[in-house]
């Protein structure tokens, strides 16, 4: 079904390559004695070690001191953290005079600091610890290490860092450290195979290394000790390792890290630097192709070839990574994903740069093994890549073939929404509760379309942003629209109705959560479809309304003219929407919501209804944004619901009785480079952006009984969100597809018609 993958994500891991496959095989089959043991099995196996040893040496350039075999960099990192800080414990013991600090580089991997951090707790150490600065280049504040070097302990410092490839100035730290008590760790991981470190020309008290960051397989890795250097073992036991680090060693991993070594030693296979920064600069300028003011996050002077860091404009790097994933390359975003808000990359805002950087920062990192080939097919999807997103109105350029745009699309910032409403026909759209954060990419989807904007309504004055109505109107082209006469929500002055086509929009005054709340309804020649209404009533809860601009007690009587108005099976399209549930109707929050319940079904009075709401509303806690909640939770998203399917199951229920419906939910700039599962006879095909959920909502819970809705997506968590919702709004037969394209198998499960 797919394209092949295009593997640019070296930085994170590399495939085991075939060589140190062999030698893993080798040393599990024939070779597996024990290289404790001193029968011939085990003699063989400790020769093998021996030898892998030396070569390591010899690639790192560190005849004499340590180098020990152990499961991965983080392991070396904490023995190392470990030996350095418990010879400070020890020097703390004695009474002697103690440096204050620790210090690790502000772009270090996690695994630094928190090594750091949890072995000063454990070993009760008082000492400071702080992160060195780094320039806007990702290159450490020498002045300021020289400066606090006579009082650090442990100085940490990597050689290269893994999302820039910022290649660190060693000599400079060196000379910056001149005198100074410190022991010196560098975190060596991104340098194998990529710079010649000469460990033994440089005071370095500890290098750790990781196997799987060049072609050897994971769990192994080693950790070079200065002669001379403090050494506390980490893991104590059978004494192997000269003690230093016991337990039977992995020894298939440390054959396998003995192949990639020889074979970097042969210099045959690797390729140059000369050759990768060739193959780093086609993929730059493959990058500034597709992606108008594409910029680079690192100098390509100072890093590492194999690396290139770059944020485009107005592109997060989620759609960055969608883009790529569709395209079947395998990149990283620069960014974590912390709890809920995408934490931004640290590594690029220690560098001091911009939020927007941050934010849409991508790492594409080669190995020196990837072929050329591969460099040349990458750069042909980056550009289709580029195109696919022009063509969904995603970057400033001008698009005449734009793809077509749905009634009713939706954009969510950090759980608040904003609609656009469109008519394909006259070329004519308008916009509800406008946030801040989405004035370019809306001005960007007008103006790219050239559609013509007649208003932009607020619901109400909101409580946690201001409205960007103004903002909007003034970034836009005067000949895509112009702000008439309106009134302080942006309602034409004298205006009854809005007509967009077939759609129509009336109003209808809702005061509650706050004095000016109003609802929109939009009625199409199918009769009343859908209302806007703000935080009013939003899925799971009812807007909140203890602000000083409330009204609570007409809440109770908005509700009321709300379900005569609309009835109980119109879709409410909330302001909010903190869970994914993308819309709820009186009916699915009359059964959700007791309170609602009680002054709907059962007459309850509306000044016991504020009474019982206010209190609900005391304390309320923010949401997992971090932002004001808007509504009184009244009940939590139940996300153990199982909404699961896995591709066997999909593929078994096509083949029996049942009809399904198969849906993309990926939006239109993934859809379009393909990839799309195989799938039987029975199944029919649909592509519905999750963006445009809510205009087939209607048709999809009407869905006849023998259907089943599979939903799909690049992971299957938007999938599973929009199946949880369909669930919610009365679709039982919603499924997602576990583990979206990426779990689905490369060759089609058995029995999978076409
Ligand atoms: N240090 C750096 C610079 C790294 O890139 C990584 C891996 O991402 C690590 C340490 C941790 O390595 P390991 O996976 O071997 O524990």
């Amino acid at each position: 079904m797919s394209a092949t993958e295009i593997y640019l994500d070296a930085n994170a891991t590399t495939s085991v390559m075939p060589e140190a496959r062999a030698a893993a095989i080798a040393a599990m089959a024939g070779d597996f004695g024990n290289p404790s043991s001193i029968h011939g099995a085990g003699l063989k196996a400790r020769a093998m070690m021996d030898d892998v040893r030396a070569g390591a040496r010899r690639v790192l350039g560190a005849p004499t001191g340590q180098l020990l075999f152990l499961s991965g960099a983080t392991e070396g990192i904490q023995t190392a953290v470990l030996s350095a800080l418990t010879a400070l414990r020890s020097r703390q013991d004695r009474g002697e005079a103690m440096p204050e600090l620790l210090l690790y580089g502000a772009t270090e991997h996690k695994a630094v600091p928190e090594a750091i951090h949890h072995w000063r707790r454990l070993l009760n150490l008082d000492l400071d610890v702080l992160a060195i600065p780094v320039g806007r280049d990702g290159r450490h504040d020498l002045e300021w290490l020289r400066r606090q070097a006579p009082r650090a302990g442990l100085v940490c410092t990597m050689a290269a860092n893994n999302e820039t490839g910022v290649v660190s100035d060693l000599d400079g730290i060196q000379r910056a450290l001149a005198g100074s008590p410190a022991l010196w760790l560098v975190d060596s991981v991104q340098a194998l195979g990529k710079l010649h470190l000469r460990l033994g020309e440089r005071p370095i008290d500890y290098a750790p290394f990781s196997g799987h960051k060049l072609y050897a397989p994971k769990g192994v890795g080693m950790l070079y000790v200065r002669a001379g250097a403090p050494f506390t073992a980490l893991i104590a036991g059978g004494g192997q390792e000269g003690a230093m680090r016991s337990g039977t060693e992995n020894v298939p991993g440390i054959a396998a890290l003995g192949a990639v070594l020889r074979l970097l030693e042969a210099g045959e296979q690797f390729q140059p630097a000369k050759v990768l920064e060739r193959h780093r600069a086609s993929l730059a300028s493959a990058l500034r192709e597709a992606f108008e003011g594409v910029v680079f996050n690192a100098d390509p002077e100072i890093s590492l070839p194999t690396t290139l860091n770059f944020s485009v404009p107005g592109v997060s790097s989620r759609v960055l990574l969608d883009l790529f994933d569709a395209a079947s390359i395998r990149v990283s975003g620069g960014s974590a994903c912390g709890a809920s808000k995408a934490a931004p990359s640290y590594v690029l805002g220690a560098m001091g740069l911009e939020p927007w950087r941050c934010a849409s920062a991508v790492r594409l990192s080669l190995g020196p093994l990837t072929p050329p080939e591969m460099v040349d097919e990458a750069c042909l999807r980056i550009r289709q890549c580029g195109a696919s997103l022009r063509d969904s109105c995603m970057t400033p350029s001008l698009q005449q073939h734009a793809l077509p745009v749905a009634p009713i699309t939706r954009h969510v910032v950090d759980g608040a929404v904003c609609y656009v409403v469109a008519d394909p026909a006259s070329r004519r759209c308008l916009i509800i509760d406008p946030l801040p954060e989405l004035t370019d990419p809306l001005v960007q989807w007008i103006r790219c379309r050239s559609y013509t904007l007649v208003a932009v309504l607020d619901t109400h004055s909101h409580g946690d942003h201001a409205s960007s109505a103004a903002a909007l109107w003034e970034s836009l082209p005067p000949v895509l629209g112009s702000r008439g006469e309106a009134d302080a929500l942006g309602w034409p002055c004298g205006s009854d109705h809005i007509q967009l086509g077939a759609q129509r929009l009336t109003r209808l005054p809702v005061p509650g959560h706050t004095r000016d709340s109003t609802a929109y309804l939009l009625a199409g020649q199918y009769g009343l479809r859908a209302a806007f209404v703000g935080d009013m009533v939003m899925p799971g809860a009812l807007g909140r309304s203890d602000f000083e601009v409330s009204e609570p007690e007409q809440f109770a009587g908005s509700l009321r003219l709300l379900e005569k108005t609309i009835g109980r099976d119109a879709f409410l399209l909330p302001g909010h929407d903190y869970e994914g549930r993308h819309a709820c109707t009186l009916n699915t929050e009359i059964a959700h919501q007791p309170l609602l319940s009680a002054l709907l079904d059962q007459g309850m009075e509306a000044a016991a209804f504020a009474q019982a709401k206010a209190e609900i509303e005391r304390d309320l806690a923010p949401t997992e944004y971090q932002t004001m909640a808007c509504g009184a939770r009244v009940d939590r998203c139940s996300k153990a619901e199982m909404v699961e399917l896995s591709a066997e199951e999909l593929t078994s229920r096509s083949r029996a009785v049942r009809k399904v419906l198969l849906v993309d939910v990926r939006e239109p700039y993934e859809q379009r480079l393909g990839q799309v599962p195989a799938a039987g006879a029975h199944v029919r095909r649909q592509a519905v952006p999750l963006s445009t959920l809510l205009n087939v909502l209607p048709d999809w819970l009407e869905l006849d009984a023998g259907t089943d809705l599979v939903l799909f997506c690049r992971s299957g968590n938007r999938s599973a969100q929009a199946a949880r919702a369909l669930r919610r709004l009365g679709q039982p037969r919603a499924w997602s597809l576990a583990g979206g394209l990426a779990l689905w198998p490369a060759e089609p499960p058995e029995g999978t018609p076409g």
